[in-house]
């Protein structure tokens, strides 16, 4: 029995990183400033604040600003969109990120959209969303872009591969199922309504998983020689020593029987969506200032 590629998420990741660290110091050279991003935490979920941690550190190890706003539970609506009205008119900050899910009294979609397209470094404002399904050069979700770069390396073109996306989230599967679109693959969306989904993801030589429902994706549901993004997170009790792990949304163990090459959890698509979410930055920094983005991005 042959067994599948096991694709290094976290060694990609580190390459995009230093090269997002060589652009950097050629826009430091060009324009005398570092790229700045701005992250707003709203609350105290741990593993929020843990995140945005992770992000300010990786922020700072590429060379650029990091800015972070912390604000408690009870921040009105107002008060965070004049916080997002001041982080888009300061000069130092290129990217602005916050941290998601936010306050139940906040209207999500209202804090996303006031934040200024050119510096939605998440690309979750409907008029990148809007470029993007339409072809355009847009600030593309950082997970969804971070798998087509590993799907890319890992099979080169994509051109009439047929994709199978589960998950229908804005910030996951339709920028996913946009970007393979891009790439001319034959997509389909699958989701909770989705018939027969064992059938719907057989067809597929590239599955991509982000439904948030751990080992749901069987090994036998696979086409022999597909390639699988696995991108779900979820904790699990571990039975033997009561501690928890992390598992994605596809059994990887029976999967790796079927596949040409498959992601693994953790270590695959989690590294790439802050080496993405830097990379954004970068980009966004470069067109701020009028220059081209460095070609390697
Ligand atoms: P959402 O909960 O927003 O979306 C989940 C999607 O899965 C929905 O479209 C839902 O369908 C679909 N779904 C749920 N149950 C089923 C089912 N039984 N069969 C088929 N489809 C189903 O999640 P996200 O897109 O935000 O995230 C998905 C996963 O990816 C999560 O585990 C999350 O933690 C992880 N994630 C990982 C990131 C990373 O950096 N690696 C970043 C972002 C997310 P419907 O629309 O019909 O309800």
């Amino acid at each position: 029995m042959t067994i599948g590629k096991i694709i290094d998420g976290k060694a990609f990741a580190a390459t995009l990183r230093d090269k997002v660290a060589d652009g950097v110091a050629g826009f430091v050279e060009a324009t005398g400033r570092k790229p700045g991003l701005a992250v707003v935490l709203v609350g105290e979920d741990p593993a929020s604040s843990v995140y945005v941690r992770s992000k300010g550190k990786m922020t700072v190890a590429a060379g650029m600003e990091s800015f972070e706003f912390k604000r408690p539970d009870s921040i009105g609506e107002e008060d965070l969109l004049d916080l997002i009205e001041e982080l888009n008119q300061d000069e130092r900050v290129d990217g602005i990120l916050v941290q998601l899910p936010l306050p139940k009294h906040i209207d999500e979609a209202a804090v996303i959209g006031a934040i200024d397209p050119a510096k939605d470094v998440d690309g979750f404002h409907v008029v990148n969303s809007g470029l993007l399904a339409t072809g355009q050069e847009a600030l593309v979700p950082c997970t969804p872009l971070g798998c087509i770069m590993l799907l890319k390396d890992e099979l080169g073109d994509l051109s009439g591969l047929e994709a199978v996306v589960v998950g229908r989230s804005n910030i996951v599967g339709k920028p996913m199922a946009q970007l393979l679109l891009a790439e001319s693959a034959t997509v389909t969306i699958a989701h909770s309504r989705t018939r027969d989904l064992a059938s719907v993801v057989h067809r597929a030589d590239i599955v991509v998983a982000a439904v948030g429902r751990a080992e749901m994706v069987k090994g036998e549901w696979i086409k022999p020689g597909a390639t699988v993004i696995d991108v779900g997170i979820n904790r699990i009790a571990d039975g033997e020593d009561g501690k928890s792990r992390i598992v994605g949304d596809v059994a990887t163990a029976e999967a790796l029987a079927h596949v040409r090459a498959i992601t693994p959890v953790p270590g695959g698509v989690g590294p790439m969506t802050i080496a993405v979410l830097l990379r954004n930055t970068l980009v966004a920094a470069h067109a701020r200032a009028g220059l081209a983005k460095p070609a390697d991005l």
